[in-house]
């Protein structure tokens, strides 16, 4: 995107400007990045109407340099000074403790301009003998670029990090220096990954405030401090911006950085086509404030109803919410039961027991223990006789279990598309769940006709992690969905969401896609471990971000109901 592109060469120009030590033309391109990335506003757009100097902080100078961009591809000052300073600032300013002035002494004295260079540095020990650094900050730089190669250009999975930056809201709210707090970005949005944190707050001592959070536990270090934002390194390797703002503001600064951009963007023109601005502030008309306090004010200003942030993505919810047709989504809390569990009898690592023990504390009413079936022999899946006899301990738990145990299996799709274990045995079984996990090819036409015709076999009830993806490892594999969603709404097989971080499968637009051929969703966590169960929170944030209400959530039926619609 144009915007990124620009906000990243003026980053850089505000480094090379520190360099040689003209510390206010380095303010200026750093303001101008940081607001034409967050701003979003499309940039070509802008520069069509002349309005480029609306932007906060693009002035003349720098308004000639996004032109020349746009026109000719180049920004000159740039490539010149680019030309003495050969360095990918982008990357290793993501290091803990490297700034500008710091890499440039490193690039002269031992020729450091990326991560494999300094890589190389950091090998030969040469770096702790340079004036300004030290055993020490060698030593730390090596642990930055540990933390770099494990998750620096990359996101993080929201559930990875999701029970500690709760945590650290925790501990400011009980600070009482904040008289209210609130995690926004792509956290609030609940995005599968996140990558980066946002948290605004309201105090009426900003200065304390600031320094309180600084001290955190969590807090690896301060990348930047002024009086409205400061950044810091979060020990978990997450940037994080913290952000101290009026009560006045802070609806309009929890939308603001709430996004995501696309939505913002669109956001702003509704109110300038109604003759107001939007900002991080406030919404104004001419120099009255309409509103600021208040999310849901300011959309009601803007003639649309309050959107929860799981939706904001701009894919129809602004016009949703002006017609007065948003879904009412799937509540959290409406999710009485897990359809996708493992055991230590195939590749889980806990009992049957455990997993119900688990299960039950924290307040499911059922569980569906769905293991792998033999065709998956990396998973050491059961056979026919392996699932009677299973089967059978289920029966005898269910007896004194506090939850429902429905027996399930997660079974293999086999390369012609036929089923891995005999009739008798799927009669024996509450749910089954079928999958794709081997086998698949690159022709979409003969992955989508396997499935297909498992989904009309009359029986299997949901088709677990549609996609195949598993994030930063495995593409999707190559499927028809329409063909498919077809096939699940004329069989009344439902689709799975699954919950495990990697694959967080069905994505949510397909989802949201799905939702429109009217099929059923069934939630799993996928656990292999009683830890794993968390993840059906997870599912339960995808269903919401792909528009799904409670009565197209199977997992929102008490044990009963859903005894009822699974009967074959
Ligand atoms: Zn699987
Ligand atoms: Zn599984």
């Amino acid at each position: 995107m144009l915007n990124d592109e620009l906000a990243a060469i003026f980053e850089e120009m505000a480094d090379m400007e520190e360099i040689e030590g003209r510390k206010w033309q380095s303010i200026a391109y750093r303001k101008a990045a940081a607001s034409i990335s967050t701003a979003g506003g499309n940039l070509i757009d802008l520069y069509r109407s002349g309005r480029l100097r609306d932007i906060d902080g693009v002035g003349e100078a720098i308004e000639a340099k996004i032109r020349d961009y746009i026109e000719k591809g180049k920004i000159e000052k740039y490539d010149e000074m680019k030309a003495r300073y050969p360095i990918d600032f982008a990357s290793l300013r993501k290091l803990q403790g490297l700034g500008p002035k710091k890499i440039y002494a490193l690039f002269t004295a031992l020729g450091v301009k990326d991560i494999e260079t300094l890589k190389a540095a950091l090998n030969d020990h040469s770096i702790s003998g340079l004036q300004g650094f030290g055993e020490k900050s060698e030593e730390s730089l090596r642990k930055a670029v540990e933390v770099f190669e494990k998750y620096g250009a990359n996101r993080r999975f929201l559930a990875e990090i999701y029970d500690e930056i709760q945590e650290i809201k925790k501990k400011l709210a009980k600070s009482s220096l904040f008289e209210d707090l609130e995690i926004a970005g792509s956290f609030r949005r609940m995005r599968e990954t996140v990558g980066d944190i946002d948290i605004l707050g309201i105090s009426s001592n900003p200065e304390k405030g600031r320094e309180f959070f600084t001290n955190l536990d969590d807090v690896a270090g301060i990348i930047s401090s002024g009086p409205s934002k400061m950044t810091v390194r979060l020990k978990n390797g997450l940037t994080c911006d913290f952000r101290i703002f009026a009560r006045d503001s802070f609806g309009a600064a929890m939308q603001y950085f709430t996004g995501s951009k696309e939505h913002n963007v669109q956001l702003r023109e509704i109110a300038i086509s109604k003759g107001m601005k939007l900002n991080e502030y406030g919404l104004y008309e001419g120099d009255r404030v309409k509103a600021g306090s208040d999310e849901a004010t300011i959309y009601r200003a803007l003639g649309l109803e309050w959107i929860e942030p799981e939706l904001r993505e701009n894919m129809g919810e602004i016009e949703a919410a002006g017609a007065k047709r948003l879904p009412r989504l799937v509540e959290y809390g409406s999710i009485r039961g897990d359809l996708h569990t493992h055991t230590v009898d195939t590749d889980g690592r806990n009992t049957l027991e455990q997993m119900v023990g688990a299960a039950s504390a924290s307040g499911l009413e059922y569980i569906a223990i769905t293991n792998h079936s033999k065709g998956l022999k990396v998973a050491k899946g059961l056979t026919d006789e392996g699932f009677r006899s299973f089967n059978r301990k289920i029966d005898s738990m269910n007896e004194k279990s506090s939850i429902r145990i429905f027996k399930g299996v997660e079974l293999e799709i086999l390369k012609d598309g036929s089923l891995d274990l005999d009739d008798s045995t799927l009669q024996e079984m509450d749910f089954v769940l079928a999958a794709l996990h081997q086998g698949v090819v690159g022709d979409a036409n003969e992955n989508t006709a396997r499935v297909v015709k498992a989904i009309g076999s009359g029986k299997i009830h949901s088709l677990a992690h549609p996609t195949g993806r598993l994030i930063g490892s495995r593409e999707a594999y190559r499927l028809n969905f329409e063909r498919i969603f077809e096939a699940c709404k004329e069989n009344q097989v439902f689709i799975e969401i699954n919950g495990y971080p990697e694959r967080s499968d069905l994505p949510f637009d397909l989802v949201k896609k799905a939702r429109e051929y009217g099929i059923l969703f069934t939630l799993g966590s996928d656990s292999h471990s009683t830890k794993d169960l968390r993840n059906l929170h997870f599912a339960t944030a995808i269903a919401r971000r792909g528009w799904l209400d409670k009565e197209s959530v199977v997992n929102t039926l008490n044990a009963d109901h859903f005894t009822n619609l699974i009967r074959r």
